[in-house]
């Protein structure tokens, strides 16, 4: 029998699984990651395609026939001098991911689930979700020719999930609040109706979430020595739990010896992972008690639960990390300073981590001399009743001459 490229493994009890369609452990019932069976002689790059999908032989997909892509990940790392004086470091990179065929990061998720889906053979796609997943899932489905069903709560912003309906999905708004009454529901009709649940938290399936390790490849490639820390925006944990995974792979393969600290900024409205840090919490009590989420900008990040725990709070506590939570004014002020000093729009809530860098300047854990890098997940286009709060109303002069002298 060929060896697999890659097996299920459980983050609690270490038992190992071939893969297979159930997700949790039999013997402790936690949710299943992936472990890739790589050695010293992996070559973690695969091709020099300018897409994630350059790092084949580091995903768990066995035919790379499978793969749907439309060019996402391999996005710009971007050096931003003047952000950096004012945040009062030696470097800020930012990690453009706004640049992603839909406007975000999820696309490497994505397109590593519909790729997954296809392998399964599904015709039909389920996702929850009001923003970004549902944007994603709804252009990779059309690229597929698969249908796709997007389900989310009652208050979901009709605006937002535009973008979703253009590529052609369904949409059903939910008469509830509750996104996990949801998915219980959504969960109950795959299986019945023969759906693939495209869901990009851990807790539901632990390929998709593989998508965003790719990120760690990259800002291996793109840099000299990797950054002293690196932030990004938490909602279900996915993001840093796939960063560390990505640069834990790199460690085994022997790239480099010193891990960069991992931030995790939340929007004060929904910290799940601030309380899980700050009060010592395991990964299943994390997932057991869902926190209350309050209103806010971040919509992006407002996750009740931490679905990555297993990996998103070794991400921090075994990198020295820490998390921390911004208001959305920090964020708003934040979103126009990335902006109008770095070229890059950027929704509310990736602007969060410039305005986290602020706060680990103030309480000095991040020194002047250090780099940080700030991974940018989504695009201010997405959000765009976010921004005009911001420029205010356009300014209307005379057709004459003088006005236009009077201008600087
Ligand atoms: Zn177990």
């Amino acid at each position: 029998m060929m060896p697999y490229k890659y097996l299920l493994k459980c983050p609690s009890c270490s038992t190992e699984y071939e893969p297979r369609d159930i997700f949790t452990c039999d013997e402790c019932s936690a949710p299943l990651v992936v472990s890739m069976q790589i050695g010293k002689t992996t070559n973690f790059r695969s091709s020099k395609e300018s897409s994630m999908w350059r790092y084949f032989h580091m995903l768990p997909l066995e035919d790379k026939g499978w793969a749907v892509s439309q060019g996402e990940g391999w996005t710009p790392l971007v050096d931003a001098p003047r952000l950096a004086r004012q945040l009062g470091v030696r470097n800020v990179l930012l990690k453009n991911e706004t640049v992603n065929p839909t406007g975000s990061y999820k696309d490497r998720q994505i397109s590593f689930g519909i790729s997954k889906a296809r392998e399964v053979g599904a015709r039909t796609v389920a996702v929850v979700s009001s923003g970004n997943v549902a944007a994603s899932a709804a252009s990779y489905s059309a690229i597929a020719g698969m249908k796709c069903n997007i389900f989310a709560p009652s208050n979901a912003s009709e605006e937002k999930l535009i973008q979703a309906r253009m590529y052609g999905a369904s949409f059903f708004r939910v008469d509830t609040l509750s996104s996990s009454r949801i998915f219980d529901l959504v969960i109950k009709a795959c299986k019945k109706k023969g759906w693939y649940l495209l869901s990009t938290a851990g807790l539901y399936n632990p390929y998709h979430v593989e998508g965003a390790k790719t990120i760690a490849y990259e800002l291996f490639e793109k840099t000299d020595s990797l950054p002293d820390w690196i932030i990004a925006p938490v909602g279900g944990g996915g993001l840093i739990g796939g960063l560390w995974r990505g640069l834990t792979e790199l460690e085994t393969l022997g790239k480099f010896r010193t891990m960069p600290r991992i931030i995790g900024i939340q929007s004060s409205a929904c910290t799940p992972l601030v309380n899980a840090i700050e009060k010592d919490l395991s990964p299943a009590d994390v997932i057991a008690n869902p926190v209350a989420v309050g209103d806010t900008i971040a919509g992006a990040i407002a996750d009740d639960i931490l679905y990555d725990a297993y990996t998103a709070l070794p991400a921090i506590r075994e990198t020295g990390g820490h998390a921390f939570s911004v208001a959305d004014d920090e964020m708003l002020e934040a979103e126009k300073m990335l902006a109008q000093t770095a070229g890059i729009f950027a929704e509310p809530a990736s602007a969060s981590t410039v305005a986290g860098v602020r706060k680990l300047r103030d309480t000095g854990l991040v020194r002047s001399g250090d780099t940080v890098c700030c991974i940018i997940t989504g695009s201010g286009l997405k959000d765009m009743a976010s921004a005009r709060r911001l420029v205010g109303s356009p300014q209307t002069i005379e057709p004459s001459e003088e006005a236009f002298l009077r201008l600087e």
